[in-house]
């Protein structure tokens, strides 16, 4: 009779204040709500290992408001800025 319970891993909890992270603000619209859409990539099946072409779904983010989508160099950008400071006002003459 063995008893094989397995402890749950301990993870180790880091606390992220939500607060304290920097607010994706969209390029375009400087909105800052966004929804998830799905970004579909052909795979042919010249370059797919199944020898089939196959339909690859990608999750992405899109401005609600304007419909932009949420690439990975504006995430940088807008932690970059969000580090910076609060000096990310532009004034448009
Ligand atoms: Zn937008």
């Amino acid at each position: 009779m063995s008893n094989n319970k397995q402890k749950p891993p301990v993870t180790s909890k880091i606390k992220i204040d939500i607060n304290n992270l920097p607010m994706h603000i969209c390029p375009a619209c400087s909105n800052t709500v966004f929804s998830e859409a799905t970004e579909i990539r052909l795979l042919s099946a010249i370059v797919s290992p199944s020898g089939k072409s196959e339909i690859i779904k990608v999750p992405v983010a899109i401005c609600s408001l304007c419909g932009k989508k949420v690439m990975n160099s504006d995430l940088e950008e807008s932690a970059l800025r969000g580090s910076r400071g609060e000096n990310n006002v532009i004034l448009q003459s």
